[in-house]
């Protein structure tokens, strides 16, 4: 299969405020640039070379951007994508407040305020009720990971918070997969929306046993899509993930003035997150060969669902205050370097074996149906077109044998009796066999 060279797209969400720092961020006409002023320090004098300007060209710049109208241009295609065998991830980053929760769930109050995990789930029900031809099923999990430590969000919580099951990332040939993870079946949007709640509730839970804070963990809510239909008598089998990735917040450690336990967590996301960075490099690189997946929890997850054979797509959510440019210039060069990698995605298509014999079985089993109909009309009802067993090719050689030794001048002879003698090559003279035909018939 041609795959398409595809690059990962980039857009950046501003968060609404009333104290938007209009002189220090500055959007183009394109609603694609991004330019960040900051004014020089006056008391380092004139002699002062430190860079002011910076230019951010992403694939979309979402000013005042509804959550709709954020799922068109983030999410749809992507989500289509899916439904036609390709893998895809939309990430969220950015400083804690900025809106990556809002952007990826969104507000719970409001209906029209959902986010793009809703909306997903949304778009692959309406599809599916759309499909004719396929066979679709729908699987979902919810994976939380704080402090390099893996947590089902899905599976019943010990009092801790702790999932009873030890968690581990395995990478096989179809790909990575976290053993231990509970994948649930649903059946329908609410079904998938229920799980999404719950998921949120383990979250807070969570949150309170473990003092931390949802800011603090990566989420990753997978939405797993496999169609199965037939193309001629194969079983084609179709298998999709959608990650939607909500990142720990990207705050640098000197700012927060963090100690103790938040101290902890703080370097474990800078680790991860820096690792995510040094993947999205190494990834655009095309001379590189090995990508050091492994380094964190995080990136090893995502291993087969960033770039490489997969649609992704980054949404660098930002605030909108002068307080925040250095948080804000952070996510935008961060964004920037996704762009920079360019990924081939391809359908993951299997062909299911026992899909197929069971195909071939009713097929068969049909035109067995056919066959007994035909031979009906034609008065033939007593053929059959099973296999023949041992006591009836013992029969047959018999009479066959006693016809030919002239004990016998008529047999009984079934189209599978003219057949077994060819098979088995018996000598007939001519008028034997004209015989032994008008007798069959
Ligand atoms: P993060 O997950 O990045 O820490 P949140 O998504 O929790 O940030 O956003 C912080 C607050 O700002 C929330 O109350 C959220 O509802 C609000 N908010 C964020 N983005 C938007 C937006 N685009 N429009 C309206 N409110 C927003
Ligand atoms: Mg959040």
């Amino acid at each position: 299969m041609h795959a398409v060279e595809k690059k990962v797209r980039a857009f950046v969400r501003v968060k609404p405020t009333a104290q938007f720092a209009q002189d220090v961020i500055k959007f183009g006409p394109d609603n694609k640039s991004i330019d960040i002023y900051i004014k020089k320090d006056a008391k380092k004098g004139v002699v002062n070379n430190k860079q002011t300007d910076w230019s951010f060209k992403l694939d979309g710049v979402l000013h005042n951007t509804s959550q709709e109208l954020t799922y068109e241009t983030v999410a749809k295609k992507l989500v289509s994508e899916a439904l036609v065998g390709y893998n895809g991830t939309i990430m969220c980053y950015g400083q804690t407040g900025a809106g990556k929760t809002y952007t990826m769930t969104g507000a719970t109050a409001e209906y029209k305020h959902r986010g793009i995990i809703p909306r997903a789930v949304q778009q692959v029900f309406k599809a599916i009720t759309r499909s004719v031809d396929s066979f679709i099923t729908v699987r979902i999990s919810y994976l939380e990971i704080y402090n390099e430590t893996l947590c089902d969000l899905l599976s019943t919580m010990t009092s801790s918070g702790a999932s009873d099951v030890q968690m581990a990332i395995v990478d096989c040939p179809q790909g990575v997969y976290v053993k231990g993870l509970s994948i649930h079946s649903v059946s329908d949007e609410e079904d998938a929306l229920n799980l999404l709640f719950e998921g949120e509730t383990n979250r807070v839970i969570a949150e309170h046993t473990l003092n931390k804070n949802s800011s603090r963990s990566h989420c990753i809510f997978t939405i797993y899509i496999q169609s199965r239909f037939r193309v001629l008598s194969d079983v084609r089998c179709i298998n999709s993930k959608i990650n939607l990735i909500d990142l720990a917040g990207s705050e640098r450690l000197s700012k927060t003035g963090s100690e103790g336990r938040v101290l902890k967590e703080a370097a474990y996301i800078n680790k991860s997150l820096s690792f995510l960075e040094q993947i999205i490099i190494a990834l655009a690189d095309p001379k590189r060969e090995h990508i050091p997946f492994r380094q964190s929890k995080l990136t090893h997850v995502l291993k087969d669902s960033l770039g490489g054979k997969c649609n992704t797509v980054l949404v660098a959510n930002i605030c909108g205050e002068a307080l925040h440019v250095e948080e804000t210039l952070s996510s935008l060069r961060f964004a920037t370097r996704m762009k920079w990698i360019t990924t081939e995605p391809v359908i993951n298509v299997t062909y299911d074996s026992e899909g197929t014999v069971k195909a071939l079985e009713k097929e068969i089993s049909l035109l067995k149906q056919e066959l007994a109909m035909h031979d009906s009309l034609v008065n033939r009802s007593s053929v059959t077109y099973d296999p023949l067993t041992d006591v009836q090719v013992a029969e047959i050689k018999s009479q066959i044998h006693k016809y030919l030794q002239g004990d016998i001048d008529e047999i009984d002879l079934t189209v599978h009796s003219m057949e077994f003698i060819t098979v088995y090559q018996i000598p007939l003279s001519s008028k034997q066999y004209m015989h032994l035909q008008s007798s069959t018939v």
